[in-house]
């Protein structure tokens, strides 16, 4: 029986970079001790205050189907979150819920592209969106923003190729390069939606985690909020990964379509999920950065190690759980290093190709192991990468 495109392509074919994850999970089955950064999960579970909020809600009765939209309670403490710490006036008409921050990504791509239209979205990328875009029937095309310019897109990459695209999806904090979008890079990115008429699609799953600068929303840029859609989850500030909970942040007039969508996809998020994700929102920046604390750590360890050295190169992060290594001084590609390191010393990282083409040459690190550990990894990768340069 024949399937649809929109299902058979979702993946575009061909190799994605995957394979050393997948060896790397397979020797793990095997019952092999290997390092692994490779996923971006924390090595804490949620907070068990939390938890207690989740099974007193449901042990209150909170288990039957909750509103579509989202549950009034978590919506405004969404709302004043964002508003808090935008300026930007919002209330719970600007919110939907969401199963986790991926299904907002195709819910918002479902909401302003039409079959065909072209969907922009920035190389080194998170590893689903161009399955996202491809899954609403979109065609993905990749803006590559560079390591010389550390990461950062340029205006004049967009504008050469927005002209008929439908909507641009950016990601700040960035995973997986850890960058944080500037003013000045989102201001002309906002300058090129303008020009152009494009929806500005902005995953801000990782705004707690900022080592380095400050966030900011593009829909806080003068003349934005009426084309801005936020992508925003309780998975990476919050460490709710599993409990699939996340939100859009927009035009109340598109919330209300999203709404319809969800009436007619999610049916809504489980109430006593809601309850704990409000709970958890109501205990303020205090959790947030208690749950982000590991990562700043790690990161300042990462630095000082490779601050004695010269072979591996890095942008620094200034924000989200992972560092992008430059790798090529070694003479490898990120998939040869990553398979080499696998080989000799049970590490596992990601291939930068897993991620696009801009990051070719890189690789991955997820800072989410215990701290001695990630520490001796990142020294050994070093030695390894002087060793076989
Ligand atoms: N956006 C980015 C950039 C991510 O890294 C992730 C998860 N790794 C997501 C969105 C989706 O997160 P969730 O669905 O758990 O909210």
């Amino acid at each position: 029986m024949k399937l649809s495109h929109r299902i058979t392509n979702l993946t575009g074919g061909g190799s994605d970079g995957w394979d050393v994850f997948y060896r790397a999970r397979a020797m793990i089955d095997a019952g092999e001790p290997v390092t692994e950064l490779t996923i971006g999960e924390h090595d804490i579970g949620t907070h068990a205050s939390i938890l207690e909020a989740m099974h007193a809600s449901a042990m209150g009765g909170h288990t039957g189907y909750a509103m579509v939209p989202g549950v009034d309670a978590l919506r405004d403490a969404v709302a004043a979150r964002v508003q808090a710490r935008t300026g930007v006036p919002t209330t719970r008409d600007n919110v939907l819920i969401t199963p986790g921050g991926q299904s907002a990504l195709f819910a918002t791509h479902h909401a302003v592209c039409d079959e065909g239209d072209t969907a922009l979205f920035i190389d080194p990328y998170y590893a689903t969106y161009p399955g996202t875009i491809r899954a609403v029937g979109a065609k993905p095309l990749a803006i590559q923003a560079h390591a010389t310019n550390a990461f950062q897109p340029l205006a004049s990459d967009i504008d050469a190729v927005a002209s008929g695209a439908r909507s641009l999806l950016i990601n700040s904090p960035n995973n997986p390069t850890g960058v944080v979008y500037g003013r000045d890079t989102l201001q002309g990115i906002a300058d090129v939606c303008i020009r152009h008429d494009l929806w500005l699609i902005s995953d801000e799953v990782y705004d707690t985690q900022l080592w380095d600068g400050t966030h900011i929303s593009p829909r806080a840029l003068p003349g934005m909020a009426d084309r801005v859609l936020v992508v925003g989850s309780m998975s990476k500030s919050h460490a709710m990964t599993g409990s699939r909970c996340g939100w859009i942040i927009g035009p109340q007039e598109v919330i209300g379509d999203l709404i319809n969508l969800a009436t007619h996809t999610t049916y809504g998020v489980p109430g006593y999920i809601q309850d704990a994700a409000r709970f958890a929102l109501d205990q303020g920046d205090g959790l947030e950065r208690e749950i982000a604390a590991p990562f700043r750590r790690r990161r300042a360890l990462a630095l000082d190690i490779l601050s004695r050295q010269n072979t591996v190169g890095l942008v620094p992060p200034q924000g989200a759980m992972y560092l992008m290594l430059d790798i090529r001084a070694t003479g490898l590609d990120g998939e040869g290093f990553a398979n080499a390191l696998l080989d000799e010393h049970r590490i596992a990282v990601m291939p930068g190709e897993s991620f696009g083409r801009a990051a070719a040459g890189h690789v991955r690190v997820a800072m989410t192991i215990a701290d001695a550990d990630f520490a001796s990894a990142i020294e050994k990768l070093c030695q390894f990468a002087a060793k076989i340069s």
